[in-house]
């Protein structure tokens, strides 16, 4: 652009001079103005951060992954910096997908394919990521856009077509095979796809490609009436497929078939997408990076903020004859992986008895045994549910720490109660 109006700058000035008649000049100055207003605009414009050459750790405001890289020090992630070595490839850029595709340029992801045959309405204003200004741009382009600019060290692929399709297939078989970005990988050209479309007929395209490539894949989806959603982890042969099981679904009693039904506006929340979106990529992130548990299906129903859990094993009459194909390799593998599983626990038991844990015990933490905690929930009230724990000590156990202050003089504690007194008269 700067180049252009250059350009047209030096060529008003050679018409400028070649002009035989003087009367046409002032007109010309002023088209001059003109472009040296818009050079000074188009230079003050915004500035494109630069790429990265390697992820560094160092703590100063201009580090786009400082952030991300002290997860290595929290000791969360053994090395962050791998992330730049995965591509993974994004189904659907719609609401869960683009959210996701935004989650994963700002982690720093080596290479992101995104696939989507949609174009962006103003429909779609609702959800998070496209903007106004984009309406009529195709989904994929208008994220390239947008992702380019948020994170440049990102390799970004856009394909614009409907993996339905016998040609949009083949393409979408063909781009996930493309080794070029790490041509030393096994397998596919990817380590993860992502469905997030919103239609049966894609999430089974998506399925047949990821179970002939022996392909993992995680699916998501949220329901047509908005207020719930689940994510799936699919591993050809080892959980169940797509076709080996009906769909499973948070809320009872919708069929996924009738969510593009003609006349039918399915609902959808920035909220619930966005729940889905953030649960679907920190999945990814502890699949890729190799920390956490790995969820293989996690629900959300937002009206009673429920996450349900499940395992799905594969279903040995699947109708899907890759999926068979995969069933019988992961079958014959068993003797392989269960020796690489003991040598495992060997060596754990190992460095076990060398290393003695937690010497000192800073903190007196002590392992409390499952069955003394069930004493301890049996004989308390107020018992938390599974996996929650207080941040601080319940407001009606009082404190009873050896040495520790003398309880508040009664000055402190008038005045305490009528500020709760002040406070419930206020309401
Ligand atoms: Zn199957």
């Amino acid at each position: 652009m700067e180049a252009e109006l250059k350009e047209l700058l030096h060529d008003l000035e050679s018409l400028n001079q070649s002009l035989p008649d003087p009367s046409h000049r002032a007109s010309i100055d002023k088209l001059r103005l003109r472009v040296e207003h818009l050079t000074s605009l188009e230079m003050s414009g915004p500035v494109r951060r630069l790429k990265v050459q390697d992820m560094s750790a160092e703590v100063v405001d201009s580090n786009p992954y400082s952030r991300l890289m002290a997860l290595q020090r929290m000791g969360i992630v053994e090395n962050y910096e791998r992330i730049r070595e995965f591509s993974v490839a994004i189904v659907g850029i719609g609401g869960v997908g683009s959210v996701a595709a935004e989650m994963l340029t700002r982690c720093g992801i080596g290479r992101l394919l995104l696939y989507d045959y949609d174009k962006v309405e103003l429909a779609n204003m609702n959800r998070l990521f496209f903007r106004p200004d984009q309406v009529g741009m195709t989904k994929t382009d208008a994220a390239v856009q947008t992702l380019s600019d948020i994170n440049p060290d990102v390799v970004l692929e856009s394909y614009t077509l409907n993996i339905t399709t016998v040609q949009g297939f083949e393409t979408f078989m063909s781009s996930l095979k493309n080794k070029s970005f790490c041509p030393r990988k096994e397998g596919s050209g990817v380590d993860l796809v992502l469905s997030c479309v919103d239609n049966y007929e894609a999430r089974m395209a998506v399925n047949q490609a990821c179970n002939e490539l022996n392909q993992t894949w995680m699916e998501s989806g949220v329901s047509e009436d908005a207020v719930s959603g689940h994510i799936q982890l699919l591993i050809p042969g080892e959980t169940a497929c797509f076709a080996c099981a009906p769909p499973l679904i948070v809320a009872s009693g919708i069929d996924e078939r009738t969510l593009k039904r003609e006349g039918v506006c399915a609902a959808s929340l920035p909220t619930t997408m966005g729940v889905v979106a953030g649960l679907l990529v920190q999945n990814t992130l502890k699949f890729l990076l190799k920390f956490g548990h790995v969820s293989p299906y996690l629900g959300y129903n937002s009206l009673k903020d429920f996450f349900p859990t499940m395992e799905m094993k594969p279903n040995p009459q699947c109708s899907n004859a890759a999926c068979l194909e995969r069933q019988e390799e992961y079958f014959l593998a068993k003797p392989a992986r269960d020796a690489a599983l003991k040598a495992k626990m060997e060596a754990e038991d190992l460095s076990a008895t060398e290393v003695s844990l937690h010497a000192d015990n800073e903190w007196h933490i002590s392992v409390v045994d499952d069955n003394e905690l069930d004493s301890m929930g049996a004989a308390s009230t107020d018992a938390l549910p599974e996996g929650l724990v207080r941040e601080l000590p319940s407001a009606d156990e009082p404190q009873k720490l050896p040495g520790s202050e003398p309880p508040l003089t009664s000055i402190d504690d008038l005045e305490d109660l009528r500020r709760q007194l002040d406070a419930l008269n206020s309401n």
